[in-house]
């Protein structure tokens, strides 16, 4: 009864995080402590501890214009629709 669960079983599902539906590579998903909230490519949160940001259009244009499909500050879809 003592070898039910065995430490390595456990510890083999602690380095997978939780998985997105998506599959994304984002480096944000793998750091430990990312400085941005949100990933750019899902919108995932990346890091919780981040306070929740409130962003201006400005920010989500010029987010946009680097190629982020959401924004890595409040996690809101700046590209929408990609045919
Ligand atoms: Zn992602
Ligand atoms: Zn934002």
């Amino acid at each position: 009864m003592a070898a039910r669960e065995s430490p390595s079983d456990r510890c083999a599902g602690m380095t997978a995080f939780s998985r997105p539906p998506t599959v994304c590579e984002n480096m944000n998903h793998r750091r430990a402590n990312s400085p941005v909230a949100h990933c750019p490519q899902c919108g995932a949160v990346v890091n919780r501890n981040l306070p929740r940001r409130l962003c201006t259009d400005a920010e989500h244009a010029v987010s946009r214009r680097q190629g982020s499909t959401y924004c890595v500050g409040c996690g809101v879809q700046l590209i929408v629709g990609r045919p």
